[in-house]
């Protein structure tokens, strides 16, 4: 960014020298810029600190005071107490801390402290702290004492660099670094104003120093929208180079086939199938290539659509492929289509790892020469060997297992460059899809076919097991398949592994002796994982015991109870998905969820037993678990990872900000003007990781 002030080391600051600048770094504090974007975690103002004199017993509170005296007082009962007398303008309060008798020495007399906690009545009124900062040192505290009533914040701090220490680095420094800001600014005045912003400088003034709680709102804000359209900006980029660099193919639609297939389904396309196949037929006609993100929920109808799309690509004259992320799906997904393109008169290949020599040979040759117009397969499709006589259109299943890499790796090959279309039935809130795939155009899925029976979700606690599993001997009775699914999560992994195979064993050998039980999970060798999975296909097995390998899409109409057990360590979607295994066919379906009571994992659970729609689910998902769960739980999430943007409530600003980053990519797709020097800047100096992630470098 040419050079800017903000690029010096933090050492170079007034009150840091070498130490402290080492001890700012375990806070990812190097430059200036780092400590100037170090902003607070946390606000308090009036109406959330109270005057010491109306603390009232019962009442939970939050107060800052000057410490006036303090000492350890040892109990009968050998429990040492730390005590502090904090006093603010109105009064003193007694401050108890059993048990950490060491902030005696931690906690001198003369600091201001924020202290949040319930008033309990023990020899009067006493404060109980949950929570306590140091907010100024010693004499060093005037300065905050004159600020009481208005706003206090508090910075992330660590053992090596308390609060106080920000501080007074703050208190020292904000000055000269919000004028350095201004350096930064690359938006503007006039779109300042469009944007409704406020500058840089100005906003982290606010967010630094705020008079009002909406202050430090506007100034996060304008933080937000940076972080929002730089990714965006990168995406666009990447976007136009998928599409408009690359010549694509405009296919001719004529409906001789699609036609036929509408007139054969045994039922009509849904609202939202039309309007996705509207939008997907409208980009395939076009020159550009697609890019096309397709999400719907389990079950939502999208295999129809990506068929559509594909005799869309044979009408036209080309071939059209659709892979899959395992070999049963692909043999799932080949039988289905099988049955509803062969009336048509259309050959379709199917392509995985485990063909015979003669019969891939024969797949080759069908693809080769054209005479099979479809292919389905898994990532077999696209290893050495494998050419198409003109292929003009690529559908991937399940694209979380896929990455941006690999997904133009599959586009890629040679000179003809297909249109892509990428399906998934994970739902997740749009505005996390736009942040994840910003490079992708979006197609949602939002509504179900008529008439589907939703799975019945239930909640049930450990000490109901037995009879969860006799309503799971009767279902088997009667005929049906059931799930029982541990959990994996990747830091316990052997432990859990341990237990799902101990469980597994106890449940074949003392629950359902009579019953037929398997296991599957992911450590299983791939043609076992294989034997297992087919074997509960052709109704050999009646229980499958399960980690959540079976999340991605495997169809058995006839299994109809699923029972996940600790269901408060999967994540809402992820259960969402799960029970989507169940319910395939036209029985009634049940998900039991087995959890300890109380929790608040409990209550979250109570989400899925109320809804049913995947994407109600992923939203209440968002926002229990907070994004930053959602994004390390998908591929690249951490990278994408934000600070600022709230995806919950700032749906506004990122469609802002995508708005303003194709514009800008539409008119300077390079970023060269000289008027976009700025911005050209902080990409390079800022977001290179992203540039180079998302191949734009
Ligand atoms: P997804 O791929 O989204 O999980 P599918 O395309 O496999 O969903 O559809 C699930 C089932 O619903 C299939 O049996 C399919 O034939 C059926 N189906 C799809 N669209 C409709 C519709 N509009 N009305 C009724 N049934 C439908
Ligand atoms: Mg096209």
């Amino acid at each position: 960014m040419g050079y800017s002030q903000l690029d010096r080391p933090v050492q170079y600051l007034k009150g840091v020298g070498p130490r402290r600048a080492e001890a700012l770094a375990t806070l990812d504090i190097m430059t200036a810029r780092d400590l100037l974007y170090h902003v607070p975690r946390r606000y308090d103002d009036a109406s959330t600190v109270s005057p010491i004199a109306r603390l009232d017993v019962g009442m939970d509170a939050t107060v800052v005071g000057r410490v006036r005296s303090k000492g350890v007082i040892p109990t009968r009962k050998g429990l040492r107490i730390f005590q502090a007398v904090l006093q603010d303008e109105s009064g003193m309060i007694t401050v108890a801390w059993p048990g950490q008798p060491w902030l005696d020495r931690k906690l001198r007399e003369g600091d201001v402290l924020l202290v949040t906690g319930p008033v309990r009545f023990f020899h009067g009124k006493q404060l109980q702290p949950r929570e306590h900062t140091v907010i100024a040192r010693g004499a060093q505290g005037d300065e905050d004492e004159r600020r009481t009533g208005t706003i206090f914040v508090t910075y992330p701090a660590g053992e090596a660099v308390p609060q106080w220490v920000l501080r007074g680095l703050f208190e020292r420094n904000l000055d000269a670094l919000l004028t350095w800001a201004d350096d930064d600014e690359y938006l503007s005045p006039g779109e300042l104003q469009a944007q409704r912003l406020p500058g840089l400088g100005e906003a982290l003034r606010r967010m630094h120093r705020p008079d009002t709680l909406r202050d430090a709102e506007v100034g996060r804000r304008r933080l937000a929208f940076d972080e929002l359209f730089f990714l965006q900006l990168v995406q666009a980029q990447a976007r136009r180079r998928q599409t408009e660099l690359v010549p694509g193919i405009a296919h001719h639609r004529t409906n001789e086939l699609i036609r036929p297939l509408h007139e054969s389904l045994p039922f009509q396309l849904t609202e939202a199938q039309a309007r996705v196949l509207r939008e997907i037929s409208a980009d395939m006609g076009e020159e550009r290539r697609m890019n096309r993100l397709l999400q719907g929920d389990v079950g939502s109808g999208k295999t129809v659509v990506a068929l559509f799309a594909m005799l869309l690509a044979v009408e036209g004259g080309s071939q059209a492929a659709l892979m899959a992320p395992t070999e049963i799906l692909a043999e799932q997904h080949a039988r289905k289509l099988r049955a509803m393109v062969e009336p048509l008169g259309l050959e379709l290949a199917l392509l995985t790892g485990s063909l015979g020599a003669a019969e891939r040979r024969d797949a080759l040759e069908a693809l080769a020469s054209g005479t099979a117009k479809l292919a389905v397969g898994t990532h077999a499709l696209i290893q050495e060997g494998v050419a198409f006589r003109r292929l003009g259109l690529v559908v991937v299943d399940e694209q979380h297992r896929f990455g941006v890499r690999q997904r133009m790796a599959l586009a890629d090959q040679g000179d003809v460059r297909p249109d892509i279309l990428i399906m998934s039935a994970t739902p997740i809130p749009r505005s996390l899809a736009m942040t994840l795939y910003g490079d992708l155009d979006l197609s949602v899925i939002d509504e179900l076919p008529p008439g589907r029976t939703p799975v019945k979700t239930a909640l049930r606690t450990p000490a109901r097991r037995d009879a969860v599993y006799r309503f799971v001997d009767e279902e088997v009775a009667g005929g049906r398949q059931a799930y029982v699914v541990y959990p994996l999560v990747a830091e316990s992994e052997k432990v859990d592994l341990l237990a799902a195979t101990e469980e597994y064993e106890r449940l074949r050998t003392e629950v359902f002796p009579r019953r037929r039980v398997g296991l599957l999970h992911g450590q299983l060798a791939s043609d076992e994982k294989d034997r297992v999975m087919r074997a509960f296909l052709a109704g050999e097995l009646d229980v499958l015991v399960a980690t959540t390998v079976i999340e991605v899409g495997i169809d058995v109409a006839n299994a109809t109870v699923m029972v996940v057990e600790h269901a408060e360590r999967f994540g809402l979607s992820q259960l969402h998905q799960l029970r989507g295994r169940v319910g395939r066919g036209a029985a009634e379906s049940h998900c039991i969820l087995i959890a300890e009571a109380g929790a608040d994992a409990y209550e979250r659970l109570k989400v899925l037993r109320d809804t049913s729609d995947g994407f109600a689910v992923a939203r209440a998902d968002l926002a229990i678990r907070g994004q930053g769960d959602l994004f390390g739980s998908q591929q690249h999430g951490r990278e994408l990872a934000l600070r600022f943007a709230d995806l919950m409530k700032d749906e506004d600003l990122l469609m802002q900000a995508q708005g303003a980053a194709r514009r800008l990519v539409e008119a300077d797709p390079e970023i060269r003007q000289a008027d976009h020097a700025r911005i050209r800047a902080h990409l390079e100096a800022r977001w290179a990781d992203r540039l180079e992630m998302f191949g734009v470098g």
